[in-house]
C-alpha cells in the first residue's frame, strides 16, 4: 500500500497483567515478560530455552507493564484517537489477545472503581465532557448500539428479544461504508443513558450464554458510537459531521482444540477461530502491502472492521499478554500478531455531511414541528382577535436558533388561549339557561352546540400538547454545546487534567524521540567512530560482529518460530479439512442410499449461493414475479374449461354426458331449470325421487325430471328460461357465462 499524504498506521500499543495468584504459586519462576516503558520494547525470554539463546524484542507505540494505571493508558493511547472522532473521524479500538489476559479489564474494567474504569467508561466521560464545554453553536447527536459476533452469526445486544431474534445482516453503503442492517440504536443524552445501554447489552450477553467466560472466549463484542455534530461553516450553512467509534473486545485468540469432535460441535470449533485467523490473514495481506487482494470477505468481523483496518479510519490495537511461563507460545503469538498490524496504513478522513447523517433528519423534523406549533399559535391568535392581521407568524421552518424557550412560550400561550375560550364558553352556556324567552327545544339546542364547540376546543387542546410533546422529545435528543449536559468539575479540576493531559502528550513524544534515535543509533554507528588504533578498531569491530551475529541468530530463530508456526497452522487446517472431508462422505452416502435421484435433482436445481449472506439457499418453487402470471394464464386446450381434457372424454361427452368423463364439480350446483311442478304432492315427491335416482342417466326427461346440465355444456343455454332463478342460480352461472 503506498503511503500517501494522509495515510497513518495503526498505533499498536502491548499491555500485560500481573501474575495471578495462581500463576504465582505455580512456582517462582516469575513472568516471561518484561518491558522498557521509555522505549515501548517488550522482551521476551522464553522458559524453554538455554540461557545463551538471545531473548526476542518488539517494538510498539507504547507498552504497558502489570502497574500500569487504566487512566495512563487512557490518556496516552485512547484519548487522541477520542478526540479524532469527536472531530468527524472513524475510531476503532481493539483489544486482542489469548483468555484471560485482560482484554474485557481493559476495555471496559471494574465500572465501580474509578481507578479501574476501562476504555470504554472512561470513553463516554471524554465523549460528553467534550460536549458540556463545547461552544453553543455545536449541537450534537449520540447514538450506541451493541452487537455480538458468535459462531459467525451477528446477534444485536440491545435487541429485547436477543435469544430468538434472528441474525443480522451486513450491507455496505458508500456512503457509511460496512454496516449492520436493522441494528438497534440508542440516542443517548448523557453519561448515564449510555452506560444503560452498555448495562443492557451486557446482561443480554451474560444470559445468553450458559457460561460467561466460555462465552466471551468465543464471541466477539463491538460497543459502536456514532457522534454528529453540526456546527455552521464559514458559509453560513449548517454542517454535519459524523463520527464513529467501535470498541471491539475481540474473542480469546488461543487454539481451541479440535480434535475427535463431530458433527455440531466440529462445525463450531471450525468457526470459532474463523473469524480471529481471517483477521490474522487480513493483516498480514495489509502489512504485506505487496497482495493486491486483502481477503475482508472471509469472516463477519473483518468485513465490520474492513475500514478500521487498511480504510477510512483511526485505529489503536491492544494486544494483552500474560506474564506466565506457561503460555509463552501464545504471548509470542500475540505479539507477533501485533507487531505485524503495526505495518497497516489506514487513510483516515473527516466525514463531512453524508447524506444519512441522522442530525440532518432530526433538525428537519424539529423545524416542521417548530413550524406546525407556530401555526397553530398564529390561527388562534388570530380566533382571538377575530380576525387576521397578518402579523406573520409563520415563520421560516429552517430557524431554529431560539429554540426551547420559544417552544415553552408558544404552550403557554395555547393554554391561555383555551382558558379563555372555556370561559366564555361557560358564559355563554350560563347566559342560555337562564334565558326565559328560548324554548325549552332551543335552548338544549344551542346548549349542544356550545358542549360540542367545547369538545373541539379540548381535542385541540390534546393535540397541541402532543404536538408540544413531541416538539420537546425531538429536541430533548440533541445536546447543545454548553447548555444540556452540566460540567460539574471545577477550574483546578479541569487544569489537573490539562496537565494530566499534557504529560500523556509528552511522554508519547519522547518514546518516539527515543524509538527514532535507537534506529538512528544503529544507522550512524559506523559514521561516527574513529580509531586510534588497529587493536582499538579490532575490538570494536569485534563488538559490532557479535552484535550482529547475535541479530543473525535472533532472526535465524524468528524463521524457524515463524516456519514452525506455520507447520503447526497447516497441519490444523488439515486435520479440520479431514474431519470436514469425513463428514461430506458420510451426508453423500446418505444421499446417494436413501434419497431418490430425482428428489436429489430437485433439490439441487433449486439451490443457488447468496454471496451477500454467504450461504445456500432454496429458490422458491414458483419465481416470485411469474406467480401472478401463472395463475391467470389458461392452457390453450382448456379455454371454457376449468382443465384441460382429453379428446376422446369430449367425444364422449358429446354423445351425452356420461358421468365417467365428468373430471370435476361431482356436485351439481346448477339449478333446475324447468318451471315449477305445480300439478299434485304426489307426482312432485315421485318426480323428486326420480330424480334423484337418474341424476347420471340422461333419459329421465321424458319422465317429468329434467335432466341435469353437465359442467361442460354451453353456459349460454343457461338463459333464464326459467322464472325461478335464484341469487345462487346466478352465483353458478356467473363464472360460467364469463368464459
Ligand atoms: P479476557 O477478557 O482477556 O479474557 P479479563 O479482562 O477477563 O480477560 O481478565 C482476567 C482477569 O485478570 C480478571 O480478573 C481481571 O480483573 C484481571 N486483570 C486483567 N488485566 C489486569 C490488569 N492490568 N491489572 C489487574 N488485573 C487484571
Ligand atoms: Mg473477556
Amino acid at each position: 500500500m503506498s503511503k500517501n499524504k494522509s495515510s497513518e498506521s495503526v498505533k499498536v500499543v502491548v499491555r500485560c497483567r500481573p501474575l495471578n495468584r495462581k500463576e504465582e504459586s505455580n512456582g517462582p519462576a516469575g513472568g516471561i515478560v518484561q518491558m522498557d516503558l521509555r522505549l515501548g520494547q517488550v522482551i521476551l525470554r522464553n522458559p524453554r530455552a538455554s540461557a545463551s539463546e538471545p531473548q526476542k524484542t518488539f517494538t510498539f507505540d507504547a507498552v504497558y507493564d502489570a502497574g500500569s494505571k487504566q487512566r495512563d493508558l487512557y490518556d496516552e493511547s485512547v484519548r487522541p484517537l477520542i478526540d479524532s472522532v469527536l472531530a468527524g473521524f472513524n475510531g476503532t479500538i481493539f483489544a486482542y489477545g489469548q483468555t484471560g489476559t485482560g482484554k474485557t479489564y481493559t476495555m471496559q474494567g471494574a465500572w465501580l472503581d474509578p481507578e479501574k474504569r476501562g476504555v470504554i467508561p472512561n470513553a463516554f466521560d471524554h465523549i460528553f465532557t467534550h460536549i458540556s464545554r463545547s461552544q453553543s453553536d455545536k449541537q450534537y447527536l449520540v447514538r450506541a448500539s451493541y452487537l455480538e459476533i458468535y459462531l459467525e452469526e451477528i446477534r444485536d445486544l440491545l435487541d429485547p428479544n436477543h435469544g430468538s431474534a434472528r441474525a443480522l445482516e451486513l450491507r455496505e453503503s458508500p456512503d457509511s461504508g460496512v454496516y449492520v442492517r436493522d441494528l438497534t440504536s440508542c440516542v443517548c443524552k448523557s453519561i448515564k443513558e449510555i452506560e444503560e445501554v452498555m448495562n443492557v447489552g451486557n446482561q443480554a450477553r451474560a444470559v445468553g450464554a450458559t457460561d460467561m467466560n466460555e462465552h466471551s472466549s468465543r464471541s466477539h463484542a463491538l460497543f459502536l458510537i456514532t457522534v454528529e455534530c453540526s456546527q455552521p461553516g464559514p458559509d453560513g450553512r449548517k454542517h454535519i459531521r459524523v463520527g464513529r467509534l467501535n470498541l471491539v473486545d475481540l474473542a480469546g485468540s488461543e487454539r481451541q482444540a479440535k480434535t475427535g469432535v463431530q458433527g455440531e460441535r466440529l462445525k463450531e470449533a471450525a468457526k470459532i477461530n474463523l473469524s480471529l485467523s481471517a483477521l490474522g490473514n487480513v493483516i498480514s495481506a495489509l502489512a504485506d502491502g505487496r497482495s493486491g487482494h486483502v481477503p475482508y470477505r472471509d469472516s463477519k468481523l473483518t468485513r465490520l472492521l474492513q475500514d478500521s483496518l487498511g480504510g477510512n479510519a483511526k485505529t489503536v490495537m491492544v494486544a494483552t499478554l500474560g506474564p506466565s511461563s506457561l503460555h509463552y507460545d501464545e504471548t509470542l503469538t500475540t505479539l507477533r500478531y501485533a507487531n505485524r498490524a503495526k505495518n497497516i496504513q489506514n487513510q483516515p478522513r473527516v466525514n463531512e455531511d453524508p447524506k444519512d447523517a441522522l442530525l440532518r433528519e432530526f433538525q428537519r423534523e424539529i423545524a416542521r414541528l417548530r413550524a406546525q406549533l407556530n401555526h397553530r399559535k398564529w390561527r388562534s391568535k388570530q380566533k382571538k382577535e377575530g380576525q387576521s392581521d397578518g402579523e406573520g407568524w409563520e415563520r421560516d421552518g429552517e430557524e431554529d436558533t431560539e429554540g426551547e424557550d420559544e417552544g415553552v412560550e408558544v404552550e403557554k400561550e395555547a393554554e391561555e388561549y383555551v382558558k379563555l375560550e372555556e370561559q366564555r364558553l361557560e358564559r355563554e352556556k350560563e347566559a342560555i339557561r337562564e334565558d326565559q324567552f328560548l324554548l325549552a327545544e332551543e335552548k338544549q339546542r344551542l346548549l349542544g352546540e356550545k358542549e360540542r364547540m367545547m369538545g373541539d376546543l379540548r381535542k385541540e387542546q390534546e393535540a397541541n400538547e402532543q404536538l408540544t410533546a413531541k416538539y420537546k422529545a425531538m429536541e430533548s435528543k440533541l445536546l447543545v454545546g454548553g447548555k444540556n449536559i452540566m460540567d460539574h468539575t471545577n477550574e483546578q479540576q479541569k487544569m489537573l487534567e490539562m496537565k494530566r493531559q499534557e504529560i500523556a502528550e509528552q511522554t508519547r513524544r519522547e518514546r518516539e524521540i527515543q524509538q527514532q534515535m535507537l534506529v538512528q543509533d544503529d544507522e550512524t554507528l559506523e559514521l561516527r567512530e574513529t580509531f586510534t588504533s588497529l587493536q582499538q578498531e579490532v575490538e570494536a569491530k569485534t563488538k559490532k560482529l557479535k552484535k550482529l551475529y547475535a541479530k543473525l541468530q535472533c532472526i535465524k530463530a524468528e524463521i524457524q518460530d515463524v516456519n514452525d508456526e506455520h507447520v503447526r497452522s497447516r497441519q490444523e487446517l488439515e486435520q479440520t479439512q479431514n474431519e470436514l472431508t469425513r463428514e461430506l462422505k458420510f451426508k453423500y452416502l446418505i444421499i446417494e442410499n436413501f434419497i431418490p435421484p430425482e428428489e436429489k435433482n430437485k433439490i439441487m436445481n433449486r439451490l443457488t449461493f447468496d454471496p451477500e449472506e454467504d450461504q445456500w439457499k432454496f429458490q422458491p418453487l414458483v419465481p416470485a414475479e411469474s406467480k401472478s402470471s401463472q395463475m391467470k394464464k389458461r392452457p390453450a386446450s382448456a379455454v371454457g374449461y376449468k382443465r384441460p381434457i382429453s379428446q376422446y372424454a369430449r367425444v364422449a361427452i358429446a354423445m351425452g354426458a356420461n358421468s365417467r368423463y365428468r373430471a370435476e364439480n361431482i356436485m351439481f350446483l346448477e339449478l333446475d331449470m324447468t318451471p315449477p311442478n305445480t300439478a299434485s304432492l304426489d307426482r312432485s315427491t315421485e318426480a323428486e325421487s326420480n330424480q334423484s335416482h337418474s341424476v347420471d342417466s340422461s333419459p329421465t326427461k321424458d319422465r317429468g325430471v329434467r335432466k341435469s346440465r353437465s359442467w361442460c355444456q354451453n353456459p349460454k343455454s343457461l338463459s333464464a328460461s326459467s322464472s325461478n332463478v335464484s341469487l345462487s342460480a346466478c352465483h353458478t352461472a356467473t363464472p360460467m357465462a364469463a368464459q
